[in-house]
C-alpha cells in the first residue's frame, strides 16, 4: 500500500499519513457507487433533501474542526479556513432545495401526452485540486447529490484531510453507503480511472488548464459528460476616473489571497496611465501592510505556499534582475513562505505577464484608454474572472461586456457566490458551477410520449 505523507506548508512538519487507493480499489469504489446510485436516484425528492440538510448540519457542527485541518494541511489562515467550511455548509443547504424543484415540461403535441424528465447523469466523478480543498469539493458534490447522482471525489495528494472528513460526516448524517465516497491517490491512477471507467458517467474536473485537456481528451472516447473549472490569467482593469484610493487598497487581496493560489487571482493590474503614479504610490502602502505569517493567527491575511516545489515554480518568475517595484514582508524560517511581490514595468510578453503563477505576484502595465484596457484584458488564451474600477456606469457596462471572462465585479472583487453561477470563457473552462442552473449539469432530458388514443 502506497501512503502520502501529509505536510504543513507552514512548518514543513509531516501532519499524517494517507494511504493512496489503487486502480483496483478505484474499480471496486466505482462499482459501489453505481449500485447506491440506483437506490439513491429512486429516494422521494423530499427524503433526499433532508439527508442533505442533515448533512449540512453535520458540517455546521465541525466548522472548527474542519478549520484546523485546513490550516494544518494547506496552511490557510484561520478566517479564511472557517468561512471554506461554513461555505460547504452553505452550498449544501442551497443545493438541499433542488431534489424538489427539479421539475420537467409538459409540451402540447397531438394524440398524447409529451412530458421531459431530468434524469441523474449517474455516477460523477469528481477530481479537487490543492488550492481550495473544501469548497471546490462542495460545488461539484452538492448539486451532483441533490440531482440524484452517486458522487466519488478524489482529493488532490497533498490536501485529502479535508475531504476525508467531509466524507464520514455525509455517512454520520445518513447519507447512504456509497452515495458519496472519497478515495484519496494520484491523479494519474485514480484521476485517470474515474476518466477511463465506462460506469462513471460524468467528470467534474478543478485543476490547471494542462490536465483538463488531458482529461478532456479521455472523456471524449467515452463521449462523457464533463465540466472543466481551469486556470486563469485575470486583469483588475483600473480607470482613472474611478475612487484610485479604494481601488489600491483592494488590489492586494484580490491576488494576493490564498498566497495568490487562486484561480481567480487578478494577477494582472492594468491602471490608466494618467493615474499610474499615484495607484503605485497607493499600491506600496496598501502591499507593504499585507499580514502574512503564522495560519493559525487571528490577524493573518496570507499564508504559505503549498509546497517546496511549488514555491521553486512561483519564484522562477521572480529571477535575479527582475523588476521588482516593491514587495510586502514574509517569515523566515521553515514553511513555504513567499512575499506578496509587485513586478513593473513588464513587457506583454514576458511569462510573468503571459503565465498563470499561482503565487503572490502580481503585474502592473498601464493603458492609454478603454480600447486599449479591453484589448490587454483579453490577450490572454484564459477567461476567468476580472475586475473594473470606474466611476462611469457606461463605461462600467461596457467594459464587462467586452471582457471575455465568466466572472467580472466592478467596483469590487468579488466573484464567487454559491448562489450565482461561476466558470471560464476560453481555456479557463467549459460549464458554469454554482447558482440555480447547477442541478441541471447533473442530469440528462428524457422526452416521454404518452398516447392517449
Ligand atoms: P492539477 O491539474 O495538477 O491537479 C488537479 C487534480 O487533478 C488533482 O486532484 C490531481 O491529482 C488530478 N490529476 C492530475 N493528473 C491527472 C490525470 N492525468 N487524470 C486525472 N486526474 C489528474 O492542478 P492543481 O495544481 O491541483 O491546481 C491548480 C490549478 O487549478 C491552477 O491552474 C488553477 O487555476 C486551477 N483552478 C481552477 C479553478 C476554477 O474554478 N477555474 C479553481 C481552482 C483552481
Amino acid at each position: 500500500m502506497t501512503v502520502y505523507t501529509v505536510i504543513n506548508p507552514a512548518t514543513e512538519q509531516p501532519v499524517t499519513e494517507v494511504a493512496q487507493a489503487d486502480v483496483g480499489q478505484a474499480d471496486a469504489a466505482i462499482e459501489r457507487a453505481a449500485r447506491a446510485h440506483e437506490a439513491w436516484r429512486k429516494v422521494a425528492p423530499g427524503d433526499r433533501a433532508r439527508l442533505l440538510r442533515s448533512f449540512a448540519a453535520a458540517v455546521d457542527a465541525h466548522i472548527d474542526e474542519l478549520a484546523a485541518l485546513e490550516i494544518a494541511g494547506s496552511g490557510h489562515p484561520v478566517g479564511q479556513a472557517r468561512w471554506e467550511a461554513g461555505h460547504v455548509r452553505d452550498v449544501l443547504l442551497y443545493y438541499s432545495a433542488a431534489p424538489e424543484r427539479l421539475t420537467g415540461q409538459q409540451i402540447p403535441v397531438a394524440g398524447g401526452l409529451d412530458v421531459t424528465f431530468r434524469e441523474p447523469v449517474g455516477v460523477v466523478g469528481l477530481i479537487v485540486p490543492w488550492n481550495f480543498p473544501m469548497p471546490i469539493l462542495s460545488w461539484g458534490m452538492a448539486p451532483a447529490l441533490a440531482a440524484g447522482c452517486a458522487v466519488i471525489a478524489k482529493p488532490a495528494e497533498m490536501t485529502p484531510l479535508t475531504a476525508i472528513r467531509i466524507g464520514e460526516l455525509a455517512l454520520e448524517a445518513g447519507v447512504p453507503e456509497g452515495v458519496f465516497q472519497v478515495l484519496p491517490g494520484k491523479g494519474s491512477v485514480v484521476g485517470r480511472r474515474l476518466v477511463d471507467h465506462p460506469l462513471v458517467r460524468k467528470i467534474v474536473f478543478t485543476g490547471s488548464t494542462e490536465v483538463g485537456q488531458q482529461i478532456m481528451a479521455g472523456c471524449a472516447r467515452q463521449v462523457k459528460r464533463l465540466t472543466l473549472e481551469l486556470g486563469g490569467k485575470s486583469a483588475n482593469i483600473v480607470f482613472a476616473d474611478a475612487d484610485i484610493e479604494k481601488a489600491a487598497a483592494t488590489a492586494p487581496y484580490a491576488v494576493f489571497d490564498n498566497a495568490g493560489q487562486d484561480c481567480c487571482a487578478r494577477s494582472r493590474i492594468l491602471v490608466q496611465a494618467s493615474v499610474l503614479d499615484k495607484f503605485m504610490g497607493l499600491l506600496e502602502t496598501a502591499v507593504k501592510a499585507v499580514k502574512v505569517g503564522n495560519p493559525a493567527a487571528d490577524d493573518t491575511e496570507m499564508g504559505p505556499l503549498i509546497s517546496a516545489a511549488h514555491r521553486a515554480h512561483v519564484a522562477s518568475y521572480v529571477p535575479e534582475g527582475a523588476p521588482v517595484a516593491f514587495r510586502g514582508s514574509a517569515p523566515d524560517g521553515p514553511g513555504f513562505w513567499f512575499p506578496p511581490t509587485v513586478l513593473a514595468p513588464v513587457s506583454t510578453g514576458s511569462p510573468a505577464y503571459t503565465e498563470e503563477i499561482f503565487g503572490p505576484v502580481v503585474t502592473v502595465t498601464p493603458f492609454a484608454d478603454e480600447d486599449e484596457a479591453i484589448a490587454l484584458a483579453n490577450d490572454t488564451p484564459y477567461g476567468l474572472s476580472g475586475s473594473i474600477w470606474t466611476g462611469n456606469v457606461g463605461r462600467a457596462i461596457r467594459v464587462a461586456r467586452g471582457v471575455e471572462a465568466g466572472n467580472l465585479s466592478v467596483n469590487s472583487h468579488s466573484s464567487v457566490r454559491y448562489w450565482t453561477p461561476f466558470g471560464g470563457f476560453k481555456q479557463s473552462g467549459l460549464g458554469r458551477e454554482l447558482g440555480p442552473q447547477a442541478v441541471d449539469a447533473f442530469t440528462e432530458i428524457k422526452n416521454v410520449f404518452i398516447a392517449t388514443e
